[in-house]
């Protein structure tokens, strides 16, 4: 237990690979690197031979501007690119080409929407750069050795950078979540956390609360999921302070996150900027951007995720966390819009039920994305006409959904080939209560002998007498008046 209340302070940096076509100085394809045979996407620019000189995507430049301008940054007029000169198997040139000193862009901000409230946060820096290849280490028969892929040397990368303002594991979480929305509505890439197209570091220090002067930070790296992110920097929060409690001091260092034994390990400890001997790329020249170029990307930037929300919260009267769990994912949010448009007499409420809950459980249930998604929005909205009006009832339209989940056909030729209307027939109803009525007696002298939760079992045996078609208002009055009649 700590004697004096702890603050933990948190840095981002989060670096997203872009999905051009081709990399970021060389016209070799960008492929997804989970699946591609290894090296079959480089060529002598990032393959680093001695002569081969880079170009610059244009492309990927485009990319880091719309998320730079999305995020509210300024963006540079002039950046420079520079030679981060380091030794690894995985980056044959001996250097990364990244952007230091003038860097794409700056001094953004991001608003959340945590569970405490909104908390803002400011982004520190967006600059460009290129990834490295990728090392598999081999352990098996006896034999240890590592393999090189350099199909992912030299993809376009962006890294943002944010000022140290989170104090919270749930606040990362967000910012994270919120980010990987962004990145997908802008089309940069599919923020899957666990193919590494989106991979975020947090620095972690604790501080005495109250105290100005930042603690010693410690960076995680190999988080792959969002749940790893939380843990991984609430696990780190609580290590630094019994540390520090315990007499010890933080090491400035780079962790690993093992999530088998969901804790941080050693991994290094962290190099100084200095030791890099970072200088401006020879080979490249500065990139500039104009007030034009900076105008058209501001321009063309889509209703962002959070826009989104805040406009479900005005519009639709959601709350926020129903909001954001629609504009969260874009063709979810998407959808949402075009089956609200296409059944204006069916209620909000309503609409949002039947995309969230019975929509979104049989795409779970059976993998079913979006695109493969055979229910239109006007499809849905179909369904959703046939129950409001009372040609079908709630439970049957389930079955309905279900199947125009799987065949594709409108609910109306669903409703009619296989005989669904709902019975609204009082004289028919009637007929089935009398019936039901006499075969369960027993029952029935139960129920006016005061036990009354017996009707719900009845109506469910009328009901199912009827198919299941049965309107469940006229059938539940009719019960209760042949009930109650002595
Ligand atoms: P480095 O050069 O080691 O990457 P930076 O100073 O550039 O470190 O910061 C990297 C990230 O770490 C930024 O997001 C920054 O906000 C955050 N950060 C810096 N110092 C601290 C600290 N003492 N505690 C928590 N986060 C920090
Ligand atoms: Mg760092
Ligand atoms: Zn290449």
């Amino acid at each position: 237990m700590s004697s004096i209340p702890y603050e933990p302070v948190i840095g981002l940096e989060v670096h997203v690979e872009m999905l051009t076509n081709s990399k970021m100085f060389c016209s070799c394809p960008v492929v997804d690197s989970t699946n591609a045979a290894p090296n079959t996407a480089v060529c002598p620019i990032c393959a680093g031979h001695p002569g081969s000189l880079p170009v610059l995507n244009g492309r990927a430049v485009e990319f880091g501007l719309r998320v730079a301008a999305a995020l509210q940054c300024e963006l540079a007029p002039i950046s420079i690119f520079a030679r981060k000169n380091y030794f690894y198997p995985d980056l044959p040139k001996g250097y990364q080409i990244t952007q230091y000193e003038q860097p794409l862009a700056v001094n953004g901000r991001i608003t959340l929407q945590t569970s405490q409230g909104e908390k803002l946060i400011h982004i520190r820096r967006v600059h460009l750069e290129e990834d490295t290849g990728k090392l598999t280490h081999v352990d098996a028969a006896g034999q240890s050795f590592s393999l090189v892929d350099l199909n992912r040397a030299g993809v376009p990368l962006l890294e943002i950078v944010t000022e140290p303002d989170f104090h919270s594991a749930e606040e990362v979480r967000v910012y994270a979540e919120t980010l990987q929305a962004l990145v997908r509505y802008l089309g940069v890439n599919s923020g899957d956390l666990e193919k590494g197209v989106m991979r975020i570091e947090p620095n972690i220090s604790v501080r005495p609360l109250g105290r100005e002067e930042l603690g010693t930070k410690v960076e995680i790296k190999n988080l792959n999921s969002f749940r790893a992110l939380e843990r991984g920097v609430a696990y780190e929060i609580t290590r630094q302070i019994e540390l520090i409690e315990s007499g010890g001091q933080v090491a400035q260092e780079t962790v690993g996150w093992d999530e088998n034994r969901q804790v941080t390990f050693s991994q290094r400890s962290k190099e100084d900027a200095h030791d890099y001997r970072y200088f401006p790329e020879p080979d490249l020249p500065p990139l500039l951007v104009s007030k034009r170029w900076m105008d058209d990307v501001r321009q063309a930037l889509p209703e962002l995720p959070w826009e989104r929300c805040s406009r479900f919260v005005a519009e639709y009267g959601l709350s926020a966390a129903e909001a954001w769990q629609l504009a969260s994912e874009k063709q979810l949010g998407e959808y949402f819009d075009a089956v609200v448009k296409a059944s204006p007499e069916s209620g909000l409420r309503t609409v949002y039920a039947w995309v969230t809950g019975e929509l979104l459980s049989l795409m779970n249930s059976s993998g079913v994305s979006f695109e493969d998604l055979k229910v239109t929005p006007t499809g849905l909205a179909g369904l959703l006409t046939l129950i409001s009006t009372g040609q079908i009832n709630q439970n049957t339209g389930k079955g309905v959904l279900a199947d125009m989940f799987l065949s594709g056909k409108p609910a109306g030729q669903i409703v009619s080939e296989k005989g669904l209307a709902q019975v609204s027939d009082l004289d028919f109803i009637a007929g089935l209560v009398a019936e039901i009525l006499a075969e369960y007696a027993g029952e029935v002298t139960n129920y006016r002998a005061g036990k009354i939760t017996v009707a719900n079992f009845l109506f469910g045996q009328v009901m199912r007498k009827a198919g299941g078609k049965a309107n469940p208002q006229v059938l539940r009055a009719e019960l209760e008046k042949q009930l109650n009649a002595s």
